[in-house]
């Protein structure tokens, strides 16, 4: 379902992404991991066109991402073309980035009321059984401020997966909660997986990698140093870039 080849991005003269190529199939969860500042987050952003390509091909669902092909030609989409294409994709940030003066349940309605134009009851009875999903029937009249940050970060899942993606892109989603509230939002993750749902997920979770991943790929400066099962890339690495790596998150 995502198909990213020779993929290239510069920051000014800072080149992040130096030919990437990377791949994941329909119903798989793959696993980004490596050192801070390697582009995980860019490839990520890039595949949801939050950052423009310098060269390569993206393909999200078998469209290119942010053009229109025409003979032998490509042209950048318009706004409202991108906007239509990023309805397929949901992603989650490290930060929670909830609309702080909506109730949770507010925020998981948001979009499919004002996106997809859906009235406010189907979308209040979407909403509810999302919330439910990530165990959060209860606080649907709760304000982000009055929920833990584990509690705001699963709002957050339930508020991406209002627009029935197919795709979910996650960005070290667990990493700015306190450790205890971690294994909440994982366990999300873990059904949503479960449930078949496709999934690139940055993480330094190395456990929750080995367990649900079906693909991890090593980053390191721009370029996706190895690639495979779980267990082939996190226990027994072939490069030793991946090792030195491993020897300081595990
Ligand atoms: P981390 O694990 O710390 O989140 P990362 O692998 O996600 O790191 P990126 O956020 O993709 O890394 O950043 C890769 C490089 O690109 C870094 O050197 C960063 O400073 C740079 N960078 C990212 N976004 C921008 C931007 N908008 N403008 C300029 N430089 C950027
Ligand atoms: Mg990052």
């Amino acid at each position: 379902i995502v198909q990213a080849q020779g993929i290239h991005k510069s920051f000014g003269r800072l080149e992040v992404l130096k030919g990437i190529d990377f791949e994941v199939n329909e119903r798989e969860v793959a696993c980004l991991i490596g050192p801070s500042g390697s582009g995980k987050s860019t490839l990520l952003r890039c595949i949801n066109h939050l950052e423009k390509i310098n060269a390569g091909r993206l393909y999200v669902d078998g469209q290119l991402v942010g053009y229109r092909q025409r003979g032998d030609k490509l042209y950048e989409m318009r706004d409202r073309e991108i906007a239509v294409q990023r309805k397929d994709i949901g992603m989650v940030f490290q930060r929670f980035n909830l609309f702080p003066h909506m109730t949770a349940l507010e925020n998981v309605m948001e979009a499919p009321v004002q996106v997809r134009r859906e009235s406010r009851t189907a979308a209040r009875e979407w909403a509810r059984e999302l919330l439910d999903r990530v165990g959060l029937a209860d606080k649907e009249k709760s304000y982000p401020a009055q929920l833990s940050g584990g509690q705001q970060q699963r709002v957050a899942i339930a508020r991406a997966l209002a627009m029935r993606p197919k795709l979910m892109l996650f960005d070290e989603p667990t990493s700015a909660l306190d450790p205890e509230l971690v294994g909440e939002v994982l366990g999300v993750m873990r059904r949503l997986a479960a449930d078949g749902m496709t999934m690139i997920v940055v993480t330094h979770e190395m456990q929750f990698a080995r367990e649900v991943a079906d693909k991890v790929a090593f980053m390191d400066d721009g370029v996706v140093v190895e690639e495979g099962r779980p267990d082939q890339v996190i226990v027994e690495p072939r490069h030793e870039r991946t090792r030195e790596f491993l020897a300081r998150v595990l």
